[in-house]
C-alpha cells in the first residue's frame, strides 16, 4: 500500500478505495474502514472487528488515524461547551459546542490563527499559523461528536472558528465532502455553514461547487473606507465586489445568505449604519445576524447599550430584512461571542477564543 501520508484519516472515500484496490482489496473494506473511523470515532485498527487481522495488520504497519486530543472541556451553566483540541504537531486550536440552539451546533475551525486580521479579533494577530487538513477539520467534528454523545445524532456545523474557510479552500471543501460521505457522518450540507468575510475568488468557485454548504458573509460595516479598517481584506475584496458575488450566488428555493455583522459602540451601529445595511442588501435574499460585541482587553472597542442594538435591529425589520440578535452563549466559561482573555490564560488561548463565533 501507499499514501501521501501516513494519516489514513486524510483520505476521502474514493482515495481510501484506490488505496485498498491497489493491494488486493475489494471495495466494501474501504467502506467498512471509513464508517470505523468517521462515523463510529474508532481510531484504533484492532477495534475494526470486521476487518480481515491480515488487512488490521497490514494497516497498522503502515497508517494511523490521526485525531484530534481534548485537551481542555469547559462545560458553561447553559450547556455551552468550549473544548481545546491538540493536533498531531501540539499545535492547538478551539471549537465550541452549542446545544439546543434549537439543533445541536459545533463551531468548527479551519486553520491554526488566521491571516484575515480582523480589528475585533485577537485570533487576526496572530496571523496565520497553518492551515487545518481536511482530516483534521474532520477529525474535530468526529471528536466534537464523540464527546456529546452525537455521533449517531444529527447536528449542525457552522465554520465560524479560528480561520478563514475560503482562504483554505481545498482542504474545507474536501472536509465537507468527507462528512457528506454516505459511509461516514453523512452530513447534510443543508446542516453546514460557512462563514466567510469575502475572499471572491473563493466564493466564485463555491458557487461552482456540487456540494454547496449556507453561506454567511461577515460584513461588518456599511461603507468601503470603514470596512477595510475593520476588515483589512477588504482593501483587495471590496464590499460592492463581494455583495455583486453574493447578487450572483446561487441560491436553492428558501435559502438565504446570512449576514453577520458584529456590533461595535458608535462605531458601526447607527441609524445611518443600519439604513445603509439595508440598501447595500437590497435585491439579495438576505437575512442579517446583529452580533453585538463582548467587550474584552486588548480589543479597542465596546459593545453598543441594548436600546442602540434595537434601534438597529428595527430600522432592518422596518425595512423588511430578516433580523436576529446572536444570544450571548458560555459567557461563564467565556466561549461566548468575543469572550476572551481567561486570567491567567495564555495569549494564544485568548486569541483562539476570540475567533469563535465572530467571523
Ligand atoms: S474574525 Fe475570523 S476572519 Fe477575521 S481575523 Fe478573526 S478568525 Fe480571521
Amino acid at each position: 500500500m501507499t499514501s501521501p501520508s501516513s494519516d489514513i484519516g486524510e483520505l476521502d472515500p474514493p482515495q481510501l478505495e484506490r488505496l485498498l484496490r491497489e493491494s488486493g482489496y475489494e471495495p466494501f473494506h474501504a467502506r467498512q474502514l471509513y464508517r470505523w473511523m468517521h462515523r463510529h470515532g474508532v481510531a484504533d485498527f484492532d477495534q475494526m472487528t470486521n476487518l480481515s487481522k491480515e488487512l488490521r495488520a497490514e494497516l497498522k504497519g503502515r497508517f494511523t488515524v490521526g485525531r484530534p486530543q481534548i485537551v481542555s472541556d469547559q462545560l458553561s451553566t447553559d450547556g455551552t461547551r468550549k473544548l481545546v483540541l491538540e493536533l498531531g504537531d501540539r499545535r492547538r486550536i478551539e471549537s465550541v459546542f452549542i446545544p439546543d440552539t434549537p439543533a445541536m451546533t459545533f463551531c468548527v475551525s479551519t486553520q491554526v490563527g488566521c491571516a484575515m486580521s480582523c480589528g475585533f479579533c485577537l485570533t487576526g494577530k496572530m496571523g496565520l499559523v497553518r492551515h487545518l487538513t481536511a482530516g483534521e477539520i474532520v477529525g474535530q467534528v468526529v471528536t466534537l461528536a464523540t464527546a456529546t454523545g452525537l455521533l449517531d445524532q444529527p447536528f449542525n456545523i457552522v465554520l465560524m472558528g479560528m480561520g478563514e474557510p475560503l482562504h483554505n479552500y481545498d482542504n474545507t471543501m474536501k472536509a465537507l465532502r468527507m462528512l457528506h460521505a454516505e459511509e461516514g457522518l453523512a452530513i447534510s450540507p443543508r446542516r453546514i455553514t460557512l462563514s466567510t468575510v469575502g475572499i471572491v475568488p473563493g466564493l466564485e468557485r463555491l458557487a461552482r461547487e456540487p456540494l454547496m454548504p449556507n453561506l454567511a458573509i461577515s460584513l461588518h460595516a456599511t461603507t468601503e473606507e470603514q470596512r477595510t479598517a475593520l476588515v483589512p481584506p477588504n482593501a483587495k475584496y471590496s464590499l460592492a465586489a463581494i455583495l455583486d458575488a453574493c447578487r450572483r450566488f446561487p441560491l436553492k428555493r428558501r435559502s438565504r445568505i446570512t449576514f453577520e455583522y458584529v456590533l461595535l459602540n458608535g462605531v458601526n451601529d447607527t441609524p445611518e449604519d443600519a439604513r445603509r445595511l439595508a440598501k447595500l442588501l437590497s435585491g439579495i435574499k438576505a437575512k442579517v445576524n446583529l452580533i453585538p460585541l463582548n467587550a474584552a482587553p486588548g480589543i479597542p472597542f465596546e459593545r453598543p447599550s441594548d436600546s442602540r442594538i434595537d434601534r438597529f435591529a428595527q430600522i432592518l425589520a422596518d425595512r423588511h430584512l430578516t433580523v436576529s440578535v446572536r444570544k450571548s452563549r458560555g459567557r461563564d466559561i467565556r466561549a461566548a461571542c468575543g469572550q476572551l482573555i481567561v486570567e491567567g490564560g495564555s495569549k494564544k488561548s485568548a486569541a483562539q477564543q476570540m475567533a469563535l463565533l465572530l467571523h
